[in-house]
């Protein structure tokens, strides 16, 4: 693919704008006009949808959505380098391209999006150091089912398999493979090799589409996500020991009486508990002993 639009090749564009790529803020550039729209299609069908992009730089994956013809991005930047760049995209695609400087942390999405706006989706090369507590936000959102209908996310392989294990991968799964088990279908799409980035990390990196299920098994994120954080802290220990320190609105929660209360028997591992598991004791934790 020789060009996807008439703006400059990206590298160029890194080049005018001195975009030298900073470790700190995660900066692995995407140049592969294939593999930018092979990600922007994955996002796809994409006419009717707003897609949240976070961390475009440069702009290569958010030029490709537009030419995919995404009806909308709205794309956070945490380095205002890259603004003068995406403000030639926007002026390229008008009305199309929003353009946010700030921390995708410290933003809501779903704020940004606005009445009518057909269903959005968030597709991003995530900056790696922001990656997981970026899906964990997303993933214990309020209301449920979410504000978008599907995430397209890169992270780097190790994480990917974190995210879609299950207690048959006992090495890889944990508290993200729970949250992501509990609220979505999660699937490696893709891998995407060092040498297509600029700079080329140490790792692969993977592609991951998680698809929000309609009716997760009813408790609450808030206490998953406490329950989950204190199993798998201590994940070799028996969950009548990690589960001690746990507490809920301020008041110790009795360990072994919540293991029974949720049918688990009290020698059981973290790593051995399925998202049904976790679930239950979560609900047990709404009244507990
Ligand atoms: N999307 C571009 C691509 O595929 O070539 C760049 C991806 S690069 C892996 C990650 C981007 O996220 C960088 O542009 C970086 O400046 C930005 N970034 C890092 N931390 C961020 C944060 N907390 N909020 C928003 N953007 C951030």
């Amino acid at each position: 693919m020789s060009a996807i639009d008439d703006l400059p090749p990206l590298r160029d564009v890194v080049r005018v704008h001195g975009l030298e790529p900073r470790k700190s803020l995660g900066q692995n550039f995407l140049f592969d006009l294939n593999l930018t729209a092979r990600i922007a299609r994955a996002a796809g069908p994409l006419a009717e949808a707003t897609i949240i992009e976070i961390g475009p730089g440069p702009g290569g994956l958010t030029r490709a959505l537009l030419a995919e013809g995404a009806r909308r991005v709205i794309a956070i930047e945490r380095d205002e380098r890259c603004l003068p760049a995406l403000a030639e995209i926007a002026a390229r695609y008008p009305s199309r391209l929003d353009v946010i400087h700030g921390d995708a942390l410290d933003i809501d999405p779903a704020a940004l999006i606005g009445e009518n706006a057909g269903p959005a989706r968030i597709c991003a090369n995530l900056p790696y150091n922001v990656a997981t507590p970026l899906l964990v936000q997303w993933l214990l959102t309020e209301p449920w089912p979410p504000w978008y209908d599907r995430m397209i996310l890169m992270f780097q392989r190790e994480v990917a398999e974190r995210i879609v294990a299950t207690p048959a991968e006992r090495e890889a799964y944990g508290r993200l493979g729970v949250l992501a088990g509990w609220r979505t279908k999660a699937r490696i799409l893709f891998d995407i090799p060092p040498s297509a980035f600029t700079p080329p990390p140490k790792i692969v990196s993977s592609v991951v589409e998680l698809t929000p299920r309609a009716a997760p098994a009813d408790c609450k994120a808030a206490l998953l996500s406490n329950l989950t954080r204190a199993a798998f802290g201590q994940r070799r220990k028996m969950l009548r020991q990690s589960l001690k320190g746990l507490a809920v609105r301020g008041e110790p929660v009795d360990a072994q009486a919540l293991l029974a209360a949720a049918g688990i028997e009290a020698t059981r591992r973290a790593e051995e508990i399925d998202v049904d598991g976790f679930a239950r004791l979560a609900k047990a934790l709404e009244t507990p002993a």
